[in-house]
């Protein structure tokens, strides 16, 4: 087993007083006990990297990538942006790689340096994802643009991290074909691998750990490594796509991803349909999920965020509790499926149910729904905006977001809620005077609140969004300290000298 040592530029392993976990050439030990706790402290195995180490790798990468290496500050912040209140943590060096092989070459060249490697894609992570604490090179994917294959006949297609969900769908439209996995960012398939996304259409089709067959990764050490077939089943041992997905880029950098896509439904109908309470429109959900409606889409918007989405998106929508729909199918079969949903809206006190007839409407309204996050934002100027993202199973989610909507009421926060509830998918978006140290603790309460209710709820603290550097404390509450150091045995495993996006997920 290699030792580590304080200052030898690779890692640290922490002096704690609890026993360590230590992965060894010949063979790991798995601890448990209250070590998971260091999560909660944010505490982590690495050190920054030193200014010598960054000059060197530095002056390496710009001989082999030339122009595609980047050091100005204004790159390095945009890389290590984080959209809400989470501190920019910029990394050292951006560079552009064209081919898994650059990935490859990059990546040896960091791992000999010791330095941190932090893949992009386009930034739209919510949690601090991209942040590089220790330093680092951000790989940055948005070169990798090229798809691959379409293979209309097996309806899967293999494409390059870089290209982004709208890119891939525009690609996809004339040959009848779609990819339903839709964050409201214009995300990089790629992140959206790394953070295991979904989004409104994922009631119907699934998330991202439903939507890969396979993945081509350059592991932490440059091999490059290919998880899967295109087989659309396989029990041919360890499920390595399933633990690449949503690994927030801490066990590898996906380069090509193969992708699962769907027929463009026959007949698409979209409308909206207003309560009077949050909890009414909750329970019209939770009857249409259970009772088998297939709808494609039912979001939930509270009145605050009908607010805000009518003076953002110029529309006029009834400033009441709100659920926006979809349905896919036949013609014959989408008419059922509304009268079926309107017959239980109407048991709950709901409607009128308005149909957004024209596929102008539809796609107004839908776009409306993707862009919830900024014109939340738009409540209230200069503040920050506060990402939650609790997932309940669905014969909770009214009970859930009941008791959320009175706690945001009791705790004065400006805090509009949206959510993909036929999930039991919710965004509660506090936003916040981060000048205000009593607004912070006030809000930092509320989400711990938020969490433990959901929690205690057999929820999840994050349904879509991913853990990064501000759910880490959250992991030990959810998941107990055995399933939180087996993740950390796997990580070490694949990356023993923590250079893959260190401090997020698990801390070392
Ligand atoms: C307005 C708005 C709405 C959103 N709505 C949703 C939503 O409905 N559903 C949802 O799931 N999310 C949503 N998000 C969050 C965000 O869009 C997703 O997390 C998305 O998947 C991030 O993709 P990205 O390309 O921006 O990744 P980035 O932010 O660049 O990176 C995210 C993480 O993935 C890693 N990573 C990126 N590329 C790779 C790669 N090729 N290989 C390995 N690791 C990689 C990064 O290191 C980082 O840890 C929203 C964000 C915004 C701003």
């Amino acid at each position: 087993m290699r030792p580590a040592h304080e200052g030898d530029g690779i890692f640290l392993i922490r002096s704690v007083a609890f026993a360590t976990v230590l992965v060894a050439m010949g063979g790991m030990s798995i601890t448990t006990g209250s070590e998971a706790s260091m999560n909660a402290l944010h505490a982590t195995a690495r050190q920054k990297a030193t200014d010598a180490s960054i000059a060197a790798l530095s002056s390496e990468l710009s001989q082999r990538f030339g122009e595609r290496v980047a050091t100005s500050p204004a790159v390095r912040e945009q890389h290590g942006h984080t959209l809400t209140w989470v501190k920019n943590q910029p990394p050292d060096i951006v560079v552009y790689p064209r081919t898994t092989e650059e990935v490859s070459e990059i990546v040896k060249l960091c791992a000999a340096h010791g330095v941190p490697v932090i893949p992009y894609g386009t930034g739209t992570s919510l949690e601090g994802h991209i942040n590089a604490p220790y330093g680092g090179v951000s790989i940055d994917l948005s070169l990798m643009k090229r798809i691959i294959a379409v293979h209309d006949e097996d309806l899967d297609c293999v494409v390059e991290a870089g290209v982004t969900r709208k890119e891939l769908n525009e690609y996809l439209r004339d040959k009848g074909l779609f990819f339903p996995i839709d964050p409201g960012a214009d995300a990089s398939i790629g992140g959206m691998v790394a953070t295991r996304a979904s989004g409104t259409n994922a009631v119907r089709y699934g998330t991202m750990k439903d939507a890969v067959l396979a993945l081509t990764v350059v592991l932490p050490n440059g091999e490059i490594v290919k998880t899967a077939s295109r087989a659309k089943k396989s029990s041919a041992g360890y499920d390595l796509t399933r633990l690449l997905v949503g690994s927030e880029g801490t066990l590898g950098i996906v380069t090509e991803i193969t992708l699962k896509l769907h027929g463009i439904p026959e007949a698409i109908s979209a409308g909206i349909c207003p309560f009077l309470s949050v909890k009414a429109a909750c329970d019209a959900v939770i009857m249409t999920i259970q009772t088998g409606i297939p709808v494609a889409r039912i979001e939930l918007l509270d009145e605050v965020q009908v607010r805000a989405v009518n003076l953002h998106s110029k529309l006029t929508l009834p400033e009441s509790p709100l659920l926006l729909l979809e349905f896919h199918g036949s013609d014959a079969g989408v008419q059922e499926q509304a009268e079926r949903f309107g017959e239980i809206a109407a048991e709950f006190s709901g409607g009128p149910f308005e149909w957004a007839t024209k596929p102008e409407e539809r796609s107004r309204l839908w776009q409306a729904r993707h862009d919830a996050y900024w014109a939340a934002k738009g409540l209230r100027p200069g503040a920050q905006s506060v990402a939650t993202d609790v997932c309940v199973p669905i014969s909770r989610l009214a009970e859930c977001v009941d008791a959320t909507k009175q706690d945001i009421l009791e705790s004065g926060l400006v805090a509009p809620i949206v959510g993909h509830v036929g999930d039991g998918n919710f965004h509660v978006q506090p936003l916040v005077n981060t000048d205000d140290p009593a607004e912070i603790e006030a809000c930092e309460a509320f989400v711990d609140r938020l969490v433990r209710r959901t929690v205690a709820m057999e929820g999840t603290c994050t349904g879509e969004h991913g853990v990064g550097q501000k759910k880490m404390k959250y992991l030990e509450v959810e998941h107990g300290p055995a399933a939180l150091n087996l993740m950390r045995v796997l990580k070490q495993a694949i990356d023993p000298h923590n250079i893959m996006n260190p401090g997020k997920i698990v801390a070392l």
